[in-house]
C-alpha cells in the first residue's frame, strides 16, 4: 500500500475512531461475494484488512451470507475462509439475500459499529447515506476503505457543533456560577464588622479607673449589681470631696484658718480609712455570696 493512502486512511480510522466511537478489535461484516472475490484474487483477506484499516480485525459474516455461500457450488475455498470469521446472528429465520441481511443489521445508525466489506454497489450506495459506515470493497485485487461518505462528515461536524455549543454552555454556566459565587461574598465582608475596637476599649476603660474620680461610675457599678451599699458609700464621698472642694477655696479665701483646715483634712484622710474598711466588708460578703450562689 502506498504511502499517501496509508495516511488518508489512517486518518479516516481517526475520524470514525475519535467522532464516532470505533474501537479496535474493528467488527467487520464481510459478505458472501467478497469472500469469493478474495479467492479469486488470492488475497489474504483478514491481513489485508488489517492494513486497509491499521488496526485489529475481527471478521465477520452473517447467517445469510454463509448460507449464500453455500448454496454456490464450487466455492468450497470461500466456504472454507468464511468458516473461520466469527458468526453473526442476524436473527432471519428464513435465509434472505446478503444486500438485505446486511442493511438490516446496520440499521439507520449502526450503531453496533460494523466495517461493512462488500461487493455489492447497490448496498454501497445504501449504506453511504447511514453516517459513519466504513465500507471496505476489492477492486482489481486491490482492497479499498472508501473515503467517508457526505451524510458522515454532515453528521461529524454537527457532533463538533454540539460537542461545543455543549463546552460553551457548560463554559457560560461556570462563569455564571463563579460570578454569582464570588460577587455576593466580599459584599458580605464589606459589611459591618461589629463595634469599633476602640470605642469599646475607651467604655471599658471608665469602668476600670478608679470610681470617685467619675460622677457617672457609681450609677453604672450599681447597675452592674456589685453591691448598692459602696455605690452609696462613693456618693457619700463625692459629696465630702465636693466639701473640701469648698473648704479649700476658703483657705485661699480665708489663709488664717489654717490649723482648723489641716485637722479637717486630717479627719478627711481617716474617714477614707474607715471606707475602706467598709468596702472590704461589703466585697467579703459578695464574695461569699457569690460562693453561696455557685
Ligand atoms: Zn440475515
Amino acid at each position: 500500500m502506498r504511502q499517501k493512502r496509508a495516511k488518508t486512511y489512517r486518518k479516516l480510522m481517526s475520524l470514525y475512531s475519535m467522532s464516532f466511537g470505533f474501537r479496535q478489535p474493528y467488527q467487520i461484516l464481510v459478505d458472501s461475494e467478497l469472500c469469493k472475490a478474495s479467492v479469486d484474487h488470492k488475497i489474504e483477506l483478514v491481513k489485508q484488512l488489517g492494513t486497509v484499516l491499521q488496526g485489529e480485525v475481527k471478521p465477520m459474516i452473517t447467517q445469510c451470507c454463509i448460507h449464500e455461500l453455500y448454496l454456490q457450488r464450487g466455492q468450497q475455498p470461500a466456504v472454507d475462509l468464511a468458516k473461520t470469521f466469527e458468526r453473526r446472528k442476524c436473527n432471519h429465520r428464513e435465509p434472505i439475500p446478503g444486500d438485505e441481511c446486511l442493511a438490516s443489521v446496520v440499521g439507520d445508525s449502526n450503531k453496533h459499529r460494523y466495517v461493512i466489506a462488500t461487493q455489492s454497489t447497490p448496498l454501497r450506495t445504501k449504506l453511504r447515506l447511514i453516517p459513519a459506515v466504513p465500507i471496505v470493497h476489492i477492486n482489481r485485487s486491490v482492497m479499498i476503505l472508501e473515503p467517508p461518505s457526505d451524510t458522515t462528515i454532515r453528521a461529524k461536524a454537527l457532533m463538533e457543533q454540539k460537542v461545543l455549543n455543549s463546552t460553551a454552555s457548560t463554559e457560560t454556566a461556570l462563569l455564571a456560577s463563579l460570578s454569582t459565587s464570588t460577587e455576593p461574598v466580599p459584599r458580605k465582608k464589606r459589611g459591618p464588622k461589629g463595634p469599633n475596637p476602640l470605642s469599646v476599649k475607651k467604655k471599658k476603660t471608665p469602668n476600670l479607673l478608679p470610681q470617685p474620680q467619675l460622677t457617672k461610675s457609681p450609677s453604672k457599678a450599681s447597675l452592674d449589681g456589685k453591691d448598692v451599699g459602696s455605690g452609696k458609700q462613693e456618693k457619700g464621698e463625692d459629696k465630702k470631696s465636693d466639701d473640701t472642694h469648698k473648704r479649700k477655696r476658703m483657705e485661699d479665701n480665708e489663709g488664717d484658718e489654717a490649723r482648723s483646715s489641716n485637722i479637717i483634712m486630717s479627719g478627711s484622710t481617716g474617714s477614707s480609712r474607715k471606707r475602706k474598711r467598709r468596702r472590704k466588708g461589703a466585697s467579703n460578703t459578695s464574695d461569699s455570696n457569690v460562693i453561696h450562689e455557685s
